[in-house]
């Protein structure tokens, strides 16, 4: 078809064709790479590695595959801010891509998890470049001031034999990884023991155990973050966020065990302990003259729970606190299964004269059915519209838009992770009532706040 056309026709159609290539071209980069880091994302890593795979399945030879979580990058997101993890995330990229031969093939699989298939590698080779990137980014943490984390390495080898796809291939390079994980963190394993794809469970069994564990034996605690009103910049109320002694001493946020409490049934449990001890120093700072409001997080589980609900009653029957310094907070998340139960209960916690706030507003699927199914006094803005809000008009007009709703409601707005002055200026602007955030005060262990 082109040859038919003039030679200045023939320029022009030609130039469209190669504009078009060109933009297809970025269109694949696009959807084969994650955009934080510019490395391959897992569906393209998976894709090469079933056909390498099935290649030294049929030809011979063997390879090997990386897996690498970021130890501890939650602590790192939350002592230091998202923005200080994103750019470690990008920093553990960067050293992986420069320190990995040209024919292996480096993806972000998840958050904090990469991958490396080394193709025609050997064990020694494998776990040579296992230990290279360990010492490179224990040795970059070391260095930087910005914070930095350490990260564990799972290998498994693949060939030989035996056919193995590549789901069963990452699953085994998924548990030398957790291998790594419990055997202390910063270090490489080498997945050899067909046995091995049982340990997920187990450790699994060794939270839920740990917590259980935590719960008879008085080592779980509070920390308390402030809650300040954006107008006066005084201190309103305080969160009360859980935390665990770990086995080595260490206090692990909620965040990393909460999940596993809520898929062994013990997230309850938990929820009861914090409550008892909130209307305990309810009660105490009553008494001492010297009155303070606490907020409470309860789980979407205990939300739906009746037991929970007799709980709470008796507790506030039987103590001395006064149930209106007392705020309840439920998530709009994915975790509140049941909306009707969730009003039934939140409808209670009014009558007992508390007050209830909507947790992570936003960072659910149904915000506003939420709106009309859950009585509340407060609603929390979820933190990924306030983190960048100043750099993103988008969050900027969310924020605005729940603002207003709540206004019209008349309800009271707080917003959370607040990391500057600018962000914090602009909110008072919006009209949001109070802040949180590490801007306005870090968590710190209860009895030192209170
Ligand atoms: P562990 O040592 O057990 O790996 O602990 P961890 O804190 O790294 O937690 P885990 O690997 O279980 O979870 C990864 C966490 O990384 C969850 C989330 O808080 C954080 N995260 C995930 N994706 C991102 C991201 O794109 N940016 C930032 N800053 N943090 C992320
Ligand atoms: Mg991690």
């Amino acid at each position: 078809m082109l040859a038919k056309l003039d030679p200045e026709d023939r320029k022009v159609v030609a130039e469209a064709l190669a504009k078009a290539e060109k933009t297809e071209a970025q269109l694949r980069y696009i959807a084969d790479h994650d955009s934080l880091t510019g490395l391959l994302d897992r569906r393209r890593f998976r894709s090469e590695l079933d056909q390498f795979a099935s290649f030294t399945a049929r030809y011979g030879g063997q390879g090997a595959v990386m897996i690498i979580d970021i130890d501890g990058l939650k602590a790192v997101n939350d002592s230091l801010g998202h923005h200080a993890g994103d750019i470690l995330i990008r920093r553990i990229a960067g050293i992986m891509r420069e320190r990995v031969r040209t024919t292996d093939i480096v993806a972000r699989l998840s958050g904090d998890e990469f991958a490396v298939l080394m193709p025609q590698s050997d064990t020694a080779g494998a776990l040579q470049l296992g230990e290279d990137l360990r010492a490179q980014v224990a040795e970059s943490a070391a260095a930087s001031e910005a914070g930095g984390a350490t990260i564990s390495v799972g290998i498994t080898m693949f060939g030989g034999e035996r056919e193995v796809g590549a789901e069963a291939i990452l699953v085994a390079a998924d548990q030398a990884m957790y291998r790594a994980k419990e055997d202390g963190r910063n270090q490489i394993a080498l997945f050899q023991d067909p046995r091995e794809p049982q340990r997920k469970q187990d450790r699994r069994q060794t939270t839920t155990a740990r917590i259980r564990d935590a719960l008879t034996h008085d080592r779980l605690s509070l920390h308390t973050q402030p809650i300040r009103s954006l107008a006066s910049g005084g201190i309103e109320r305080y969160e009360l966020l859980l935390r665990m002694t770990g086995e080595n001493g260490e206090l692990l946020p909620a965040a990393s065990f909460i999940e596993a409490a809520e898929r062994s049934g013990m997230v309850q449990e938990l929820d009861r302990w914090v409550v008892a001890q909130a209307l305990e120093l309810l009660a105490s700072r009553e008494r001492s003259g010297d009155p303070v409001s606490l907020h409470v997080n309860l789980s979407g589980a205990s939300v739906a729970d009746l037991s929970v609900l007799e709980f709470i009653e008796r507790r506030l029957d039987e103590g001395e606190a006064d149930p209106a310094r007392c705020t309840f907070e439920i998530t709009e998340t994915a975790r509140v299964h049941d909306y009707e139960a969730a009003g039934g209960f939140a409808d209670r916690l009014t009558e007992f004269g508390c007050q209830v706030a909507i947790d992570d507003y936003g960072a659910g699927f149904g915000p506003f059915h939420y709106l009309k199914q859950i009585p509340f006094d407060l609603i929390k803005i979820d933190g990924s519209f306030v983190r960048d809000m100043p750099n993103s008009d988008a969050d900027q007009l969310t924020v605005q838009a729940i603002v207003q709703i709540a206004r019209g409601l008349g309800k009271t707005t707080i917003a959370e992770y607040v990391q500057d002055d600018t962000t914090a200026e602009m909110l008072r602007e919006y009209g949001v009532d109070m802040a949180q955030g590490y801007h306005l005060g870090r968590p710190v262990d209860v009895t030192e706040a209170l």
